[in-house]
């Protein structure tokens, strides 16, 4: 029996131990919730970039593996919609139907509820949103759990990892978002550039039941309540930090953005903030170390943890070898 340790149980750990091969005993450490990302994601699993109007990165791979591995119990049946206001955008979402990438993502177009302002909403095919934190609540139950931080790890002689100078593994797999501590330390430098987001809970008096997007998203929570957001801001030098605190000009820019396209009042309850694992050229970061046997990467999933997990977790222990 091969003894395996994930280091962060997020949305990247979380795959890696719940995909990690038959006969392993997968051990978790997780050092608490307070600055892991996934736990205040939106959790949309989206296929595609759509300020942009492009397909993510591997992205009919990736949907097919979170389709398989998300339990139906943790995700929205309804999709994603694109609002869309001026006739213009209208014609280039049915002419991008024939795209060769993008378009099998584009499925029909439906009429814009009252309260949104706007010609014609596209709904996004195959996207659905993950009730994220009550999905790792379900998943931490599996596995053996330890809430002390890994700040000692080191390859014994005999080729196990030890951590803490008290556990020894057979593997450790780092999944330990923007924080990277470890990760940075085997690896050197692996390209972050991390960026923080900031969303918004509020209430607001239209009706708004479905998923809805126009540069920010709206997503609802039941009882009149939304979650908007998220902003995207660059600046943050080392994963080291908490989040910065919720921010003014960021609550705004949400705010001007939803009033373009949403009728009816909106009043702000709750703000909050957390730190994306993303880099400069936009990829993961996954796979095993060149030199040092046992030890495994997933990390460097952006903006789009929830849809890349499953597929790189899975192509990891694909690539393992001991
Ligand atoms: C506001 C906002 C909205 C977002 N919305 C979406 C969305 O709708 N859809 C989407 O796909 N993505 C979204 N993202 C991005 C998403 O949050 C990330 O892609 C994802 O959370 C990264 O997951 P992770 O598992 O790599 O890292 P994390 O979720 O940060 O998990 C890492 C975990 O490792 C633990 N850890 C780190 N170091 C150690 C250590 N030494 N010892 C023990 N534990 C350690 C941390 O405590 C943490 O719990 C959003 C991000 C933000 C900020």
């Amino acid at each position: 029996m091969k003894r395996v340790a994930i280091v962060g149980f997020g949305i990247a750990g979380s795959a890696a131990a719940r995909l990690a091969p038959e006969g392993c005993t997968v051990v978790v450490f997780d050092a608490g919730i307070l600055r892991c990302s996934s736990r205040v994601a939106t959790g949309l699993v989206n296929p595609i970039v759509l300020k942009r109007r492009r397909a993510v990165w591997r992205a009919k791979e990736a949907l097919e593996a979170a389709h398989r591995m998300y339990p139906a119990e943790f995700c929205s049946t309804e999709p994603i919609y694109e609002v869309l206001q001026t006739a213009a955008e209208v014609n280039d979402w049915g002419a991008l139907q024939d795209h060769p990438a993008l378009g099998e993502f584009l499925g029909e177009l439906v009429d814009a509820p009252e309260y949104v302002r706007g010609l014609k909403l596209g709904m996004v095919r195959g996207s659905f949103r993950l009730r994220i934190a009550a999905y790792l609540d379900w998943a931490s139950q599996h596995f053996e759990f330890s809430k002390d931080p890994v700040v000692q790890l080191r390859q014994l002689d005999s080729g196990a990892w030890l951590i803490n100078e008290s556990q020894e593994f057979d593997s450790v797999v780092l999944c330990e978002g923007y924080q990277a501590r470890w990760a940075e330390h085997f690896w050197g430098d692996l390209g972050f550039a991390r960026t923080w987001g900031q969303g918004l809970r509020i209430q607001s008096t239209a009706d708004s039941s479905l998923m809805l997007h126009r540069k920010h998203f709206l997503v609802p929570e039941g009882e009149g309540i939304q979650h908007l957001g998220s902003t995207y801001s660059w600046g943050i030098e080392h994963g080291d930090l908490d989040p910065p605190k919720a921010d003014e000009g960021h609550t705004q820019e949400l705010l001007k953005s939803a009033k373009s396209w949403f009728e009816g009042e909106i009043q702000v309850l709750d703000a909050w903030t957390g730190i994306r694992p993303t880099t400069k050229d936009r990829r993961p970061r996954w796979g095993w170390h060149p030199e040092l046997k046992g030890l495994g990467l997933l990390n460097g999933l952006g903006s789009r943890g929830t849809l890349h997990a499953p597929l790189l977790a899975t192509e990891l222990w694909n690539s393992a070898k001991f």
